[in-house]
């Protein structure tokens, strides 16, 4: 099948194939999956929930121009990312969705994200006063559009409880603001014990009343992440956050995944040099990996600067045909070897699976590798893997280092 999504790629490709990357290593990016995630998540929730597709960090390392454009039209309400510049590349892609920017924007970016027309998350009065200005200066038609962010309790952005009355009556009272939402993020929704998450909910709950209670209207709530959202229908609210999920990638090992959801993500590549080990012979920088009889071994054209870790050396795999082959010795900045089991007839040319389907490593069974978590695996793959997008078999864009083409 994959075999198939190759060639039909190489083909459907024909003269534009001299102009967008022909790098043999690349990722491949199902939008069908991501498409069917949405539907899954917008089923879940409540009816009247809206549905956030976070696409920060890239779209979580899938492409977050062609990720946006496919949940929207599946179904998503609006897009988040972390920071102002995420946003710009949005709109200049022509995404008029509204987009929350998660992430503290600085005084320098506020002019640009108005300009655009980002909501701005928010949590000090400086801030809020510093777009008021700036939402003055740019004579803007509409009102800044902000959400005000507590911490209830994870200690990273946001407001303490204590302080968001004040800061929701300074939104409130401001003719160039708009109270468009109140949220906060859990710490712990993606641990079996649920405790901190409700207590955190109380805290959040109890702030909401504050505020309505002084009659301000605090817009859209909105707490939940994939953890949460997964978890149970009391975190609904108004709106949902959802991110690596979309993606068909579980938050943790304690949370399960909504049936149906699956990974949207592979990575793949063409074996380079196909070459024999002697007995004694050493591999890779260092010569970590001792040859104990003849063997077979093959370059793969990838590297820690294109997010494979370097981390996996001597302990991932790739596969080919179907069967595991170890990576000997270290992963090299742009180039990893791998040993071929005497099953494996491969010459150069020949596909690899790197990560994502079949036999080879799921994503998170490469985060297991390193000891760490999928997002982050995700995150890191490196701009210069282009992406190839495929709808319903067909290649529809590819996104490499100049840009995104779409080929239809
Ligand atoms: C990244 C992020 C999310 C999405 O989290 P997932 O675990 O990927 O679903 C939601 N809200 C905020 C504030 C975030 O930073």
């Amino acid at each position: 099948m994959y075999r198939n999504q190759l060639t039909v790629s190489k083909h459907v490709f024909g003269g534009a194939a001299a102009s967008v990357s022909q790098r043999a290593t690349r990722a491949i990016v199902d939008l069908d999956a991501i498409a069917g995630n949405v539907a899954i998540f917008r089923n879940l929730i409540a009816p009247a929930t809206k549905l956030l597709a976070v696409v920060k960090a890239n779209g979580y390392g899938h492409g977050a121009v062609m990720i946006a454009g496919t949940a929207l039209a599946a179904g998503a309400d609006q897009l988040a990312v972390a920071t102002v510049d995420e946003g710009a590349e949005l709109r200049a892609a022509q995404i008029h969705a509204p987009i929350l920017v998660l992430g503290p924007a600085s005084h320098s970016e506020i002019a640009r994200a108005l300009r655009l027309g980002l909501q701005l998350s928010v949590a000090t009065l400086a801030s809020i006063n510093a777009i008021s200005d700036e939402a003055d200066c740019a004579g803007a038609l509409r009102p800044a559009e902000l959400h005000l962010k507590i911490d209830t309790g994870m200690r990273r952005y946001g407001c303490m409880p204590e302080n968001a009355l004040a800061l929701a009556r300074r939104i409130a009272e401001d003719r160039r603001l708009k109270f468009t939402g109140l949220f906060t993020h859990f710490a712990s929704a993606d641990e079996e014990n649920e405790q901190r998450t409700l207590e955190q909910v109380d805290v959040f709950e109890a702030t909401v009343d504050t505020i309505r209670t002084s009659g301000i209207d605090v817009g859209i709530r909105h707490v939940a992440n994939s953890a949460a959202t997964l978890r149970s229908r009391r975190y609904d609210y108004d709106l949902v956050r959802v991110g690596i999920s979309l993606y068909g990638i579980a938050p943790s090992s304690e949370t399960t995944l909504a049936s149906g959801l699956r990974p949207a993500m592979s990575i793949r590549s063409e074996l380079g040099r196909v070459f024999e080990l002697a007995p004694g012979d050493r591999v890779s920088y260092g010569g970590t990996y001792v040859a104990r009889n003849r063997e077979r071994a093959a370059l793969v054209p990838i590297g820690y600067a294109d997010g494979y870790r370097r981390g996996f050396s001597g302990k991932a795999w790739m596969a080919i045909d179907g069967v595991q082959c170890p990576i000997l010795g270290r992963v090299c900045m742009d180039q990893t070897i791998i040993g071929l089991p005497a099953e494996v007839q491969a010459h150069e040319g020949n596909e690899v699976i790197i990560a994502g389907t079949g036999t080879a490593p799921s994503l998170d069974e490469l985060a297991n590798v390193v000891g760490t978590i999928p997002y982050e695996i995700a995150a890191s793959i490196a701009r210069r893997v282009p992406r190839y997008f495929v709808e319903r078999g067909d290649l529809v864009a590819v996104e490499d280092l100049d840009g995104l083409h779409q080929l239809r």
